[in-house]
C-alpha cells in the first residue's frame, strides 16, 4: 500500500495552490458553505477553475476530462478543504452526480451535462430524502407515472439543501408501483430542470443558518431522456455511488483550518497574564485533535487508495465517514471548551474570537453526523458489511 504521490501529481498539487493562494478566498468560500446561495464569485470562481484545467482530472477525454487518475481530485479536494473551501467548486454535480452520469447515464446525457459540469456552469441538488424515508430511504413514496415520452412526477421531498439555487435536481422516485416487489426494486433516478412547472420549493432554516429545502412536484412532465441508466434500477446506482461520494466529500482536511486557528488563537491570547498556549489541559487537548486529525487523514488515503486502485469497497468509505463526521464535532466542542463564554458570540459581535467560525461550525456540525446517512446507520454497514453480523 503506497500513499504517496507521484512527481506529476506533486506538480499539479503545487501549480494548484499557487492558483489557490491567489484566487481562492474566504468571502468566496463562505458564499458556499452557509448555503445561502451561489454568489456570482464563487461561480466565477468555479469557472476559473475549469479554465485552469482543474477539474475533471480524472474524467474520460471524450467528455472534457484528462483521463488521469482519481488521486488527482483528491488533490483537489484537499487544497480547497485546507482554504475552507471545502464546498467550492460547484458542490453536489462534481462530487457526486457526476460519476453516476459517468458510469450509468446515455451518451445523449453525458454530452448534455459532463462538460457543463467540468466547466462549473452548472449545479444539480440532491432529491432523496421525503418526509417519511430518510434512513429508510427504499421508503420512498414520490411517483413517477411513464407516459408515452414523459414521466409525470408528483410528491413531496424534504431537506433537499441546494434546491434554491441548483439548476437541476437529481431525483429518485418510485416507478414500480406493484406491492409484490421489493421495495428498493421500483425506483428511478431522474434529472429535472428545477425550474419545470409544477416545482415548489420552500426554505427551511437550520440552526446553524443553512438554508435546505422542502421540494414539492405536482403532476411535474419529465422528459424520458432524462432518465439516468435504467428504469427501476435507480435505487442500485444511489448505493454504487455512495462509497465514491464519501471519499470525495469526507475529506479529513476540511477540518485542518480549524485546528491551525485554535492553535494560532492560544498563541495569541492571554489568560492571567500567560499565553493560553502553555496551560498544559489546553496543549493535551489540542494535541488529541491533532493525533485524531492523523487518523482520519489515514483513514481516507486508504479508501480513497482503493478506490484509485479500483479495488472493491465495501464498508472502509463508511468508517471514514463516520470518524470524519464526528470528529468535526469533537473538534468544534474543543474549540468551544478554548473559547469559553466568548466562543458562543456571532459574527459580527464586537467581541467575538476567530470571526465567529467556531460559533458558526459548532452549530453546523450537527448536521455532519445526520446529513448522507446517520452516524447509527454508518455503524449498521459496517458491523454488517465489515463484520460480518447479521441485519436485524
Ligand atoms: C441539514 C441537512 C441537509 C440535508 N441535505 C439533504 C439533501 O440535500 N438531499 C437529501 O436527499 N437529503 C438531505 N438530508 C437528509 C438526510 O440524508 C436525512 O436526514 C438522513 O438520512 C436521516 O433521515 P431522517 O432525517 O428521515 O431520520 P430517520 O431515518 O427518521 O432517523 C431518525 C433517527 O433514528 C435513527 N435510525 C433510523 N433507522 C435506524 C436503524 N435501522 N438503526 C439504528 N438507528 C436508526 C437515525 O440514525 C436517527 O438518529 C439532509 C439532512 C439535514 C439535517
Amino acid at each position: 500500500m503506497d500513499f504517496g504521490y507521484t512527481r506529476e501529481e506533486e506538480e499539479f498539487r503545487k501549480r494548484l495552490c499557487k492558483f489557490l493562494d491567489r484566487e481562492l478566498t474566504e468571502e468566496i468560500a463562505r458564499q458556499n458553505w452557509e448555503d445561502k446561495g451561489v454568489g456570482p464569485e464563487a461561480r466565477e470562481f468555479s469557472r476559473k477553475l475549469a479554465a485552469h484545467g482543474f477539474l475533471g482530472m480524472s474524467w474520460p477525454k471524450e467528455y472534457g476530462g484528462q483521463g488521469l487518475s482519481p488521486t488527482y481530485d483528491f488533490i483537489l479536494l484537499d487544497e480547497l478543504g485546507k482554504r475552507w473551501g471545502a464546498h467550492v467548486p460547484l458542490d453536489v454535480a462534481y462530487t457526486m452526480v457526476a460519476h453516476t452520469i459517468l458510469r450509468r447515464g446515455s451518451e445523449e446525457m453525458k454530452k448534455e451535462f459532463l462538460l457543463r459540469i467540468i466547466r462549473g456552469e452548472i449545479e444539480f441538488c440532491l432529491g432523496y430524502t421525503e418526509p417519511n424515508a430518510g434512513s429508510d430511504l427504499a421508503s420512498m413514496r414520490m411517483r413517477a407515472v411513464e407516459e408515452g415520452d414523459y414521466f409525470t412526477i408528483t410528491g413531496q421531498k424534504t431537506f433537499n439543501t441546494e434546491a434554491h439555487y441548483a439548476e437541476y435536481h437529481w431525483l429518485a422516485a418510485r416507478t414500480d408501483f406493484s406491492p409484490n416487489i421489493p421495495k428498493h426494486r421500483g425506483i428511478s433516478l431522474f434529472i429535472v430542470d428545477i425550474g419545470s412547472p409544477g416545482i415548489t420549493v420552500r426554505p427551511l432554516i437550520t440552526m446553524s443558518g443553512e438554508q435546505t429545502n422542502e421540494v414539492f412536484y405536482e403532476n411535474v412532465r419529465v422528459p424520458r431522456n432524462r432518465l439516468a441508466g435504467e428504469k427501476n434500477k435507480g435505487f442500485y446506482y444511489m448505493m454504487e455511488a455512495i462509497d465514491s461520494e464519501r471519499n470525495h466529500v469526507f475529506t479529513p482536511c476540511r477540518l485542518l483550518p480549524i485546528l491551525e486557528e485554535l492553535i494560532q488563537y492560544v498563541k495569541e491570547t492571554k489568560f492571567m497574564g500567560k499565553p493560553l498556549a502553555e496551560d498544559p489541559l489546553i496543549q493535551e487537548k489540542l494535541a488529541q485533535m491533532a493525533i485524531e486529525l492523523e487518523v482520519a487523514q489515514v483513514l481516507a488515503d486508504h479508501s480513497r487508495w482503493m478506490e484509485s486502485n479500483e479495488i472493491p469497497m465495501t464498508y472502509e468509505p463508511e468508517i471514514t465517514k463516520v470518524f470524519v463526521s464526528e470528529l468535526e464535532q469533537r473538534l468544534v466542542d474543543v474549540g468551544m471548551q478554548i473559547l469559553g463564554h466568548y466562543g458562543q458570540l456571532e459574527e459580527g459581535s464586537k467581541w467575538v474570537p476567530l470571526r465567529g467560525r467556531i460559533e458558526w461550525y459548532f452549530l453546523h456540525s450537527f448536521m455532519t453526523t445526520i446529513g448522507a446517512g446517520t452516524s447509527e446507520i454508518g455503524r449498521n454497514v459496517i458491523a454488517q458489511r465489515g463484520l460480518g453480523l447479521p441485519r436485524s
